[in-house]
């Protein structure tokens, strides 16, 4: 039960992101998919940069925000300005708060209030739905 009355900067069909991201990119930007805890090459991402949008290159956390949670998902304890939007999730019969790149509306992950200080929040991400640029 997703709201769609949200509208983004940068709007494609279906077919259009299916077209532009490879097959687990799309399943988790499009299809709200989850991958495999632990699977991500960004888990290990430890030098300083921005964690950008694989849809749309959108920059979404600074590598200074990153922290180690255990959990095999990249884990940030605050987004970049206005990066990211948030929705109620209620699938799963449990109700979670979903986090969408704020440009394309792309599904990232969720945001969790046990995170560490200054904040409190583990947005707890999926690595596919990101790419990593160091700081040049
Ligand atoms: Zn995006």
């Amino acid at each position: 039960m997703s709201t769609k009355t949200e509208t983004f900067a940068i709007e494609k069909s279906d077919a259009e992101w299916r077209q532009q991201l490879d097959p687990a990119q799309y399943q988790v930007l499009r299809k709200h998919s989850t991958e495999r805890a632990g699977t991500s090459p960004l888990n290990v991402e430890k030098r300083p940069g921005t964690f950008v949008c694989a849809g749309c290159g959108e920059k979404l956390f600074d590598a200074s925000t990153k922290f180690e949670s255990g959990t095999g998902w990249p884990s940030f304890w605050a987004p970049l300005p206005e990066a990211v939007g948030t929705t109620t999730d209620r699938s799963f019969f449990m109700s979670r708060t979903e986090v969408h790149c704020a440009k394309c509306g792309g599904h990232l992950g969720h945001v969790f209030p046990d995170g560490p200080q200054p904040t409190g929040q583990r947005y707890c991400m999926n690595g596919v739905a990101m790419k990593f640029e160091d700081k040049k």
